[in-house]
């Protein structure tokens, strides 16, 4: 009976230790990922240059605006 219990609690402790470090291995990448996302989504308004979300910039023909007016100014043809 001893010996089943000392098997229990072996299992028990080896699933804890690979639950632990499935869940660091999974926050890291998580992490890493994120800084990823905000790295590329930051784009350049084609007008007045300044750095904006890609999320919140027009895209009007390849080009990026942070907001209409610079994209008439820009590309009044449109
Ligand atoms: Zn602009």
């Amino acid at each position: 009976m001893g010996k089943v219990l000392l098997l229990i609690a072996g299992v028990l402790v080896v699933y804890w230790i690979v639950r632990a470090n499935l869940r660091r291995r999974r926050d890291r990448e998580i992490a890493s990922e994120q800084n990823k996302t905000i790295a590329d989504d930051m784009v350049r308004c084609a007008d007045c240059g300044v750095h904006l979300p890609r999320g919140e910039s027009l895209n009007v023909r390849g080009q990026f605006y942070c907001n209409a007016a610079h994209q008439r100014h820009h590309d009044p043809g449109s």
